[in-house]
């Protein structure tokens, strides 16, 4: 099935794009959907997806609940985390959206698009995310991990006074790449300055 993706939000019934009455109606549909996905395209059914659809030439067009259920529908076909679970996560253990992007290292406006249902996690995010969730040790060690990168950024921070915003600073000092055994060493000094 062809759905058009409708984005007015004026009070129903709305004017159809294809044969210009004004009979467009919430209603439910089933529908095969086929989603591409971490590069593959995966076929499944829905039931009942709620649509807008034209009381008079049936054409169908999608809403924002409509792509919230397919989303939905495709995290319960793969198993991945979807929306509502992150949401409820999140409000069980007292996190924000922000704080997960930072310990899964991924931008927080990915996190927010998860959590709005506009986009899905990939499987590998989300089998880290149950992890996360469920494993307060998983938790510790991310948390702690990226306070060792907080760290080690105000430590590159103080001693480099190079405009890291100009790209060509950027490439020549990548953060991430920062020696592992260097970091251990400062902690270290810093931990204990005579050794
Ligand atoms: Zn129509």
């Amino acid at each position: 099935m062809k759905i058009k993706l409708n984005l007015s939000d004026k009070p129903y019934p709305r004017r159809c794009a294809e044969c210009n009455e004004i009979a467009v109606q919430p209603a439910t549909v089933s529908y095969d959907a086929s989603i591409k996905h971490d590069g593959k395209v995966h076929d499944f059914s829905i039931d009942r997806l709620p649509v807008d659809q034209c009381g008079k030439c049936h054409e169908v067009y999608m809403t924002n609940e409509s792509s919230r259920k397919k989303s939905r529908a495709l995290c319960e076909h793969l198993g991945l985390v979807h929306a509502d679970d992150i949401r409820r996560k999140l409000s069980e253990l007292g996190l924000s959206q922000r704080c997960l992007a930072s310990h899964l290292r991924v931008a927080e406006e990915t996190v927010s698009r998860w959590v709005n249902g506009l986009s899905v996690p990939s499987k590998s995010l989300s089998v880290l995310m149950q992890l996360y969730f469920n494993l307060p040790e998983v938790r510790q060690a991310l948390s702690s991990d990226s306070a060792l990168q907080a760290e080690h950024t105000e430590m590159m921070r103080r001693s480099i006074t190079i405009d890291m915003s100009m790209p060509s600073a950027r490439s020549a000092f990548p953060l991430r790449e920062f020696p592992e055994a260097t970091l251990r060493r400062q902690r270290e000094f810093e931990l204990n300055p005579a050794v």
